[in-house]
């Protein structure tokens, strides 16, 4: 199954096992568990630190738990066969059952370790979401921080009864103790913030007393890294504000045009970007979101931007890299069946609407690539563009005209999603002829462009109509002080080279201005 590259590789991280570990498997006679017998057996045959054993008792088959040989504990659990974007967290899970500890900070293992009560997560995945990943390897990290915590990861695929009982339409899909805790992308930040109330509170009270740092950033995509590094390299006091390092680039499957990179995901750009950020003095604050910019009373002073925990961080300059995420329809039912029917990520919830009929809401390139994805796994595809062509690249639209379960309908104005209090069933436009048509359908996938994630801002800053910051040709914005990059901002062409040239723009006119205005001596925003 494993191809001899992988072999390679993986036969030198299992050499670095520091206790022997056991692959326990419970099988059948089914061909999942022929796959997962050949694929646990090919593992073991690269260490003689790795050891298969076939007497697992677990119901669900196939599944297999990783363990210590020898010790006690839940270990960790796959009801999948981990390939595609699971098998990094495989790889992960081996190595931290066998010794290696998860890189969370020191706090974070703290916290783990003093979680309360019994945690037992199930965490429905498909292999071909690349969102899944980060939540499966938070929750098996944090299982083997903390024996309470268990955590199984299945592939929905491979349990279908499960999927349907419980009506998942999207995933990741996270249960705790049996009842629904989490739909779509947590790092084990996000995890712990809601399983431990009190999170906020401590965090708020640690940064209390941070002192003010000469340039902030806040977002940590491609623009707010860039702008990180650029402000580190200068000698001067840097803090990242960084809800999710790698930003829209943790939703995007392959990059072909980050010059100089011709292949690669977006998760690895995106874990590339943090290895590269923490290799520099900057001051990383994580898992926080902004919340209000308190500007600065005098050209020179100390802004405040307060956060989601209820702390307040101080700067003399700031640079606003929040990038943009998905729009919506805004249509009645795309609430009520989010996740239900109504999808954003092709990606990863394509592969729950196999055999189904869908539309796809959008005729741009993200809506036309994603009709493309879909019609290789759905019996159906509806494409729909309020204008009257497609706004797509011409090499998509003359690959999407090759599709023979594709109708495209143009002047057509999705005006309802229908549904039968459980799922979608249906959904009505408005076409070119005035009238309202009906189109019966099992799924919604809305691709109809970004909204920057500037609304914190208030009206504190210029921003454009579409919401987006007004900036100059050195990035600053109408207030002193005040710098953005990347997505957020009204640059032209919205790309991660882009975001990134932006990011080190926004810090050079930064460090310009902090050498240029002198600092007034005023009290701290806000009193
Ligand atoms: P973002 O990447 O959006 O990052 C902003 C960060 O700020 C995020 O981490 C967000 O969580 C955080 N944030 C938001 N609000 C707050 C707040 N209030 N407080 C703290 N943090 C906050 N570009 C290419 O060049 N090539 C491609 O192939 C490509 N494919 C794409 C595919 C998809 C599906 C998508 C969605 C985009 C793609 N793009 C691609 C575009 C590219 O990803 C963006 O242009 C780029 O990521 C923008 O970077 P950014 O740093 O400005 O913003």
């Amino acid at each position: 199954m494993l191809q001899d590259a992988i072999k390679t590789q993986l036969k030198g991280y299992l050499a670095s096992l520091v206790h022997p570990i056991v692959l326990e498997a419970s099988l059948d006679d089914t061909p999942p568990s022929r796959e997962m017998h050949e694929l646990l057996h090919e593992v073991a045959a690269l260490s003689d630190r790795v050891q298969v054993s076939e007497q697992g008792e677990a119901t669900r088959r196939p599944s297999f738990v990783i363990k210590q040989v020898g010790a006690k504990g839940a270990g960790v659990s796959f009801a999948a066969i981990p390939m595609g974007h699971e098998f990094t967290s495989f790889v992960l899970a081996m190595l931290q059952v066998g010794g290696h500890a998860p890189k969370f900070s020191d706090d974070m293992v703290t916290q783990i370790r003093a979680l309360p009560g019994q945690y037992d997560f199930e965490t429905y995945v498909a292999l071909s979401c690349q969102n899944c990943p980060d939540v499966v390897q938070a929750l098996n990290a944090m299982s083997v921080i903390n024996p309470n915590i268990r955590n199984v990861t299945i592939d929905g695929a491979l349990f279908p009864d499960e999927v349907t009982a419980r009506n998942i339409m999207s995933v990741p899909q996270v249960y705790l103790n049996g009842k629904l805790f989490e739909t779509g992308r947590a790092d084990a930040g996000q995890i712990l913030a809601k399983l431990d109330a009190e999170a906020p509170k401590r965090a708020a009270a640690k940064l209390k007393d941070i002192a003010p740092f000469d340039v902030l950033i806040i977002g940590s995509g491609p623009a707010g890294a860039s702008a990180a590094i650029y402000a580190a390299r200068k000698g001067v006091r840097t803090g990242l504000v960084a809800e999710r390092f790698g930003g829209q680039m943790m939703d995007t499957e392959g990059i072909e045009n980050f010059i100089s990179v011709p292949e690669t995901t977006g998760p690895r750009l995106s874990a590339a970007l943090e290895a590269h950020v923490r290799a520099y003095d900057v001051d990383v604050i994580p898992g926080e979101v902004a919340t209000e910019l308190f500007p600065a009373v005098h050209p020179g002073g100390l802004h405040g931007v307060a956060l989601e925990s209820g702390a307040i961080l101080h700067a003399r300059t700031v640079i606003v890299a929040t990038g943009a995420h998905w729009r919506h329809l805004g249509v009645p039912g795309e609430e009520e069946y989010r996740n239900k029917g109504v999808a954003y990520c092709p990606h990863c919830d394509g592969p729950f609407y196999k055999g189904k009929r869908v539309a796809v809401a959008g005729g741009g390139n993200s809506g036309v690539e994603a009709a493309i994805d879909l019609a290789g796994i759905v019996a159906h595809v509806t494409l729909l563009q309020r204008g009257s062509h497609l706004k797509a690249d011409k090499v998509l639209c003359d690959k999407l005209a090759t599709l023979p379960n594709v109708t495209v309908l143009t002047e057509a104005l999705t005006t309802r999603i229908e549904g039968n209090g459980r799922n979608v069933t249906g959904l009505t436009y408005r076409g070119g002829d005035g009238a309202d048509h009906h189109v019966d359908l099992e799924g919604v996938f809305v691709q109809i462009g970004l909204l920057p994630n500037t609304d914190w801002l208030k009206d504190t800053v210029e921003r454009n109509a579409f919401g987006e910051i007004v900036v100059n040709d050195h990035g600053a914005t109408s207030v002193p002080g005040v710098f953005a990059a990347g997505d957020a901002t009204t640059t032209p062409y919205k790309q991660i080279v882009i975001a990134i040239g932006d990011g080190a723009k926004a810090a050079l006119s930064a460090f310009d201005y902090l050498i240029r205005v002198p600092a007034p001596v005023e009290k701290k925003v806000p009193a």
